[in-house]
């Protein structure tokens, strides 16, 4: 994902505009949703599919060309909110709050706000492998509002709104560049999550790593990488459900294994050429990670929403 960073992150941006990246790209999210899905409680299940009914995107966003059989259109639903967050990077209805101009655009019904909220999908932890100075990154982040969807999700006014978040940003901090910051002397401004890391293939660091599950959205395809990972990565005797933890392993196996290329950060003319062991090797991380964020969203879900949620639609009556 592109974040507001300065000089070079534009030049990275416009360089990328044709290939923006988006986060553990579509596909990721909807493995990570198909994994949790098929492990929801069926009380569970039935709650999760009454409120994305509710969603103001439902019957337009999250539905679109999905299968008539209804129980097929509601795992559907579900795989489409895993990306719902990400889509609204580029729809017009919503405005960028993080813009210092920023104008609100207009409210419209079932909506809590329509700011992008593009800073909650990453929390970076500062790493300075050469002892720059580093900054931290403020709320809101995906480490703040992981924990308020988690406190607030089934009892809030908000719940058929917050659900598509909580679904995409427990998988977008099992991506390991959500959750680190590396601050260089030669780039002090951080590389907002390896976006300012030229690297070949891929562009970025962030892009490649976001694309290290494939990019072939179909159904087909998810459905086998879901079943190969699961039966890869079984489920581990304890689910860790705080998001803490899922950011600072990230944070962890960025140090170890995905700056193992050492102090640069590559140039276009010369990318920092990502090896074949590395590029196997963050393969098998990303499936992994993918495992595991699966299991833990739908062990998070299992918990907040196995009684009855009141769906109240936001700005509605019940
Ligand atoms: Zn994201």
């Amino acid at each position: 994902m592109m974040r507001p960073w300065g000089l070079l992150g534009a030049w990275v941006a416009t360089l990328y505009a044709s290939s923006p990246s988006l986060a553990w790209n579509a596909t990721g999210h909807r493995i990570i949703a198909a994994i949790a899905y098929e492990r929801l409680n069926p009380g569970t299940r039935a709650q999760v599919d009454l409120l994305l009914k509710h969603h103001p995107d439902y019957a337009t966003l999250l539905t679109r060309d999905s299968p008539p059989d209804p129980e097929a259109r509601a795992r559907a639903a579900f795989l489409a909110a895993s990306v719902w967050p990400d889509h609204i990077k580029g729809d017009r209805r919503f405005y960028d709050d993080t813009r210092k101009d920023a104008t609100p655009t207009p409210l419209l019904p079932g909506f809590p706000d329509m700011a992008r909220h593009t800073n909650w999908h990453y929390y970076d932890i500062p790493y300075a492998p050469d002892g720059a100075q580093t900054e931290k990154q403020p709320p809101p982040n995906a480490l703040s509002e992981l924990r308020r969807l988690l406190r607030e999700t089934g009892t809030s006014p908000r719940d058929a709104y917050d659900l598509p978040w909580l679904i995409h940003l427990a998988g977008d901090v099992h991506q390991p560049l959500h959750c680190t910051s590396r601050f260089l002397k030669s780039q002090p401004k951080g590389d907002a999550g390896g976006n300012g890391v030229i690297v070949a293939p891929g562009g970025n660091l962030h892009f490649f790593w976001d694309s290290a599950a494939g990019s072939d959205g179909s159904d087909a395809y998810i459905i086998r990488f879901a079943a190969e990972v699961t039966h890869e990565y079984p489920v581990p005797r304890r689910l860790s459900k705080d998001p803490k933890k899922w950011i600072e392993e990230g944070f962890e196996i960025d140090k170890r294994e995905v700056y193992s290329f050492g102090l640069e950060s590559g140039s276009r003319e010369h990318p920092i050429e990502l090896s074949q062991a590395y590029q196997a090797n963050a393969k098998r991380l990303a499936r992994e990670r993918i495992a595991l964020a699966g299991y833990r969203l739908a062990a998070v879900l299992n918990e907040k929403l196995k009684r009855s949620v009141k769906v109240i639609l936001h700005g509605q009556q019940p």
